[in-house]
C-alpha cells in the first residue's frame, strides 16, 4: 500500500516533469503493462478534477496505466456518485491520497458567477445542477470587493470551491471519515495553473 504522504510526493514529481516538458520512462513503460494490469488494479490516488479538456490528471501528473482512479465532472463538484465513486476507490483498492484538482479560469466557475450577477430564464435543470453545488462556495466573494475584479474573483471562487469539494469529502461520508481517523486516508485540494503547467497544493 502506497501511503499518502508516498503518493503526494509521487504526484509532486510528476507535475513537476510534466511542467518542464518531461515524460518518465516509467510512465510510457506503463503502456506496455495493459495486459498485466488486467488482472486488477493499485492506484495509489484518487483525483477528482474537472472535465476540462486542458487538465487531464493522468497527463499534468505524468502517470500512466492504473496509477490514479479519476473522476471527472464539471468544477470538480462533489455530488452524491462522486463520494460514491471516492468511496468505493479508497475502500476497495486501499488508496490513501485523494486529491480534488481544481483549475484557473475553470468554466464552471465562471458560468455559476455570471448565473448570480445576470440570472438567465429556461436554464437547463441539468446545469442548474453543477451551478447549484458551486453558488454556496462563491456567493459571498459577490458581497466584497472582489466584485470589481473579475480576475481576482474567478481566483478566489476556484479556490473556494476546491475548499468546499475537500470538505465535502472530509466531512460528507461516514465510511470516509472513518478512513481518514483509522487508515490515513488523506483528502487534500490542489490548484492547477492552465498558464503553468504546475500544480499548486493548498
Ligand atoms: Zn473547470
Amino acid at each position: 500500500m502506497v501511503s499518502a504522504g508516498e503518493a503526494l510526493e509521487r504526484l509532486r514529481n510528476g507535475n513537476a516533469r510534466f511542467a518542464a516538458n518531461m515524460t518518465s520512462s516509467v510512465t510510457l513503460i506503463s503502456h506496455s503493462q495493459r495486459a498485466a494490469l488486467a488482472g486488477g488494479q493499485q492506484p495509489f490516488a484518487i483525483i477528482l478534477g474537472c472535465s476540462d479538456s486542458r487538465v487531464p490528471a493522468e497527463i499534468v501528473f505524468d502517470q500512466g496505466l492504473g496509477d490514479l482512479f479519476v473522476i471527472r465532472v464539471a468544477g470538480n463538484i462533489v455530488a452524491p456518485s462522486q463520494v460514491g465513486s471516492v468511496e468505493f476507490a479508497a475502500a476497495r483498492f486501499d488508496t490513501r491520497l485523494v486529491v480534488v484538482l481544481g483549475h484557473s479560469q475553470c468554466g464552471a466557475i465562471i458560468a455559476t458567477l455570471e448565473e448570480l450577477q445576470r440570472p438567465t430564464e429556461n436554464q437547463s435543470r441539468n446545469l442548474a445542477a453543477i451551478v447549484d453545488r458551486v453558488r454556496p462556495s462563491v456567493e459571498g466573494l459577490l458581497k466584497t470587493n472582489l466584485r470589481h475584479d473579475r480576475q481576482a474573483l474567478i481566483m478566489e471562487g476556484v479556490r473556494a470551491n476546491i475548499r468546499a469539494s475537500v470538505d465535502h469529502l472530509r466531512h460528507g461520508s461516514q465510511v470516509l471519515e472513518q478512513l481518514i481517523q483509522e487508515e490515513g486516508l488523506h483528502v487534500v485540494g490542489a490548484e492547477y495553473s492552465l498558464e503553468t503547467g504546475r500544480v499548486e497544493f493548498l
